[in-house]
């Protein structure tokens, strides 16, 4: 599933392709897709990101939303390629296409949508203040690695980059979000602030099916500490890594040196 690092991947390249560029035509191959309106002669304002959202600005005040979902990715194609297999939506430009592949169709596109849920951080990329997230956590017993995951509360952050910023941070993701110092907090901050923008710099994580808008993977699966290594010596101490299951999820850290 996309997390934030690489929806900002996405959005980063599509701002390099797309501003200024017509839509010529809009193909909608997955029903489920829905409806929309003619998109057909509109120009390309920008490309922004809330949360997971992403938004491409039209001229006329237009706004298309998508939403990747669980398998949901973008890939811009020269003109003359094939069709890749579980392609949902074809958006052509005067020189390429942006095709929405995605294979289990939970993916949303739609046209000035009513409302895009906000959490009450939505933009980790900015920063994860300590004090903001102490504040929201005071009261929660849920785990500290739920806590980052909740979007909700937090936007963009899903199960590789919780559990990377957790090992940064040492901290154990099994720990009750209420129960860490300020002191912790602000090691919860540094790590986020090392480990996301790395990841962007890195055009995501690709330990599965993820590729960026070329169709080329990410780099940052040579920088995971932790997620998917287990019986792995962790790199700070030394100590085996462990796999744990939260929350139907595989939870990896260091019982070493994340306390
Ligand atoms: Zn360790």
């Amino acid at each position: 599933m996309p997390e934030l690092p690489e929806v900002e991947t996405l959005c980063r390249q599509l701002n390099a392709i797309l501003p200024g560029k017509e839509i010529l035509n809009v193909e909608i191959l997955d029903p489920r897709l829905g409806k929309m309106e003619a998109l057909a002669g509109r120009r390309v304002a920008a490309v922004t990101r809330r949360g997971k959202f992403i938004e491409i600005d039209l001229d006329g005040g237009l706004k298309a939303v998508l939403h990747l979902r669980m398998t949901g990715r973008l890939l811009w194609q020269g003109d003359g390629a094939s069709l890749p297999p579980y392609s949902r939506l074809v958006v052509s430009f005067p020189r390429g296409r942006l095709v929405l592949i995605d294979p289990r169709r939970f993916a949303i596109f739609c046209v000035r949508p009513e409302k895009v849920p906000g959490a009450l951080i939505q933009n980790p990329l900015e920063g994860l203040p300590a004090r903001r997230l102490r504040e929201i956590a005071r009261t929660r017993r849920l785990p500290v690695k739920s806590f980052l995951m909740d979007q909700r509360l937090i936007a963009g952050i899903g199960n590789i980059y919780a559990c990377e910023i957790l090992h940064e941070a040492a901290v154990d993701p099994r720990r009750p979000a209420g129960s860490l110092s300020p002191a912790e907090w602000r090691r919860v901050e540094r790590a986020a602030a090392v480990v996301l923008p790395r990841a962007v710099e890195c055009r995501g994580t690709t330990v599965s099916d993820w590729r960026d808008l070329f169709g080329v993977s990410g780099t940052n699966q040579d920088h995971l500490e932790v997620y998917s290594r287990e019986a792995e010596p962790c790199s700070r101490c030394g100590g085996r890594i462990e796999r744990a299951k939260m929350g139907g999820r595989g939870t990896w850290f260091c019982p070493a040196c994340q306390k």
